[in-house]
């Protein structure tokens, strides 16, 4: 079949995720592609041989993170940047993130179809452990060249036999050098699924990221006291476990009063945690996310205050501890005017939205104007073999992705 002139392939775009799909396959048609793996280090070789043949100028990084350059007409200029991470979940999709890098490279061969030249060079990338299932924290591979994690941390990380994240890096084969990271770069672009519902709920196939948005994490500790379950009167108990359940209520009571707030506690672990012992002690985490630092701030600030003064907890010990904190990361209003206008140009529907993970370009943002292009998760879930994407969706997205890149690799200046 003829490509159309300004069109990608879309055929080739499946294939090639199909081919991807082979690597780490589970019964049911998800990925088990972790990080530094020798599943990880098939697919890697399969992309360093995909780029070859594209013509791509291929390097790594001391990360492990995979570039591949396609020279633009002054190779002067900073590059575009594009792409995302070729690695899953222990029970993940076969679309999240790999629809990024090997859209990316669709982006290249439709490129090179049309013989399209471009002012500015194209770099197409692979960050290295981007999920953080089997090496924490996620984002290193990013988050490492944007200056957000030390380096040195991130080769020590242990997964959970022991392994260190440098050790496997070497293993298979992928530690480059510092000097191949990307020195300057002119923006970076990131396709990816959803990975929630909002596009579905809203009958809309293109997503213009505005940002990622921002999170608190508490974390927060109840003392009471242990004794016997049989033998102490229930006025007298100092039961943690009942304390932190009333807690809990009240959390999510004064989140609903805000709105677009999400709150949970996804983690509680009691002591002694045993069935014939009263709980002396629990912890707990609070996730709180909100696109409004401020809005998300001030709640935080009053959860804080309320929930070390509940009546409730007179003979109670409580102590709660700020753990983590993100802010939102905002967008470039120039990558989102012209993604919008390449979905327009072909008559997709698109809606502006924040997305509620986080992605690689939350940390290239801090390097270079960032933007983001989501298309519709069905039944909005992620993360799991049921992961799935239409083709038709792919096909537009990849195709808005084209677009815009072309528009950002021909753009002199902001
Ligand atoms: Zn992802």
């Amino acid at each position: 079949m003829k490509q159309q002139a300004d069109r990608i392939h879309s055929g080739r775009l499946m294939a090639t995720i199909e081919k991807s799909a082979e690597i780490g396959m589970l019964p049911n048609g998800g990925l088990c592609r972790l990080t530094l793996t020798d599943e990880d280090k098939e697919m890697r070789d399969l992309f360093f041989q995909w780029m070859n043949e594209s013509g791509l100028e291929v390097r790594i990084d001391d990360l492990g993170n995979m570039y591949g350059r396609r020279g633009g007409k002054n190779n002067r200029l900073a590059p575009v940047l594009i792409g995302s991470h070729l690695d899953t979940q222990p029970k993940g999709g076969k679309f999240d993130g790999i629809l990024g890098v090997l859209g990316a490279l669709e982006v290249i061969r439709s490129l090179n179809d049309h013989g399209i030249e471009t002012e500015r060079p194209i770099e197409i990338v692979n960050f290295t452990n981007e999920e953080g299932a089997r090496f924490e924290p996620s984002m290193l591979g990013s988050g490492v060249i944007a200056h957000v994690f030390n380096k040195q941390l991130m080769m020590n990380t242990k997964d959970q036999n022991g392994f260190t994240f440098g050790e496997e890096l070497a293993r298979i084969g992928y530690q480059g050098s510092i000097e191949n990271r990307p020195k300057d770069i002119f923006c970076y672009l990131e396709l990816h699924i959803e990975q929630g519902a909002i596009l579905e709920d809203n009958h809309k196939t293109i997503g213009i990221v505005t940002g990622i948005q921002g999170m608190n994490w508490l974390e927060v500790s109840v003392n009471g006291k242990t004794s016997h379950t049989g033998t102490t009167p229930m006025h007298k108990r100092k039961d943690a476990v009942l304390h932190t359940a009333k807690l809990i209520t009240k959390i999510y009571e004064l989140a609903e009063k805000v709105p677009d707030l999400l709150i949970a506690v996804g983690r509680i672990n009691a002591s002694p945690n045993v069935i014939n012992s009263i709980a002396g002690a629990t912890v707990f985490s609070v996730d709180i996310r909100h696109p409004d630092d401020f809005v998300r701030e001030r709640f935080t600030t009053m959860l804080k205050e309320s929930l070390a003064t509940m009546t409730f907890l007179e003979e109670m010990e409580i102590s709660i501890k700020e753990i983590n904190k993100e802010e939102t990361e905002v967008f470039s209003e120039d990558i989102l005017k012209i993604t919008e206008e390449a979905a327009k140009k072909h008559g997709y529907s698109s809606l502006k939205m924040m997305s509620g993970a986080g992605h690689d370009a939350k940390y290239l943002n801090r390097l270079a104007p960032t933007g983001m292009i989501f298309i519709p998760s069905v039944n909005g879930v992620s993360h799991c073999e049921e992961e799935y994407s239409t083709s038709d969706d792919i096909d537009k997205g990849v195709q808005v992705l084209f677009d815009t890149v072309i528009r950002l690799a021909n753009k002199k200046e902001w």
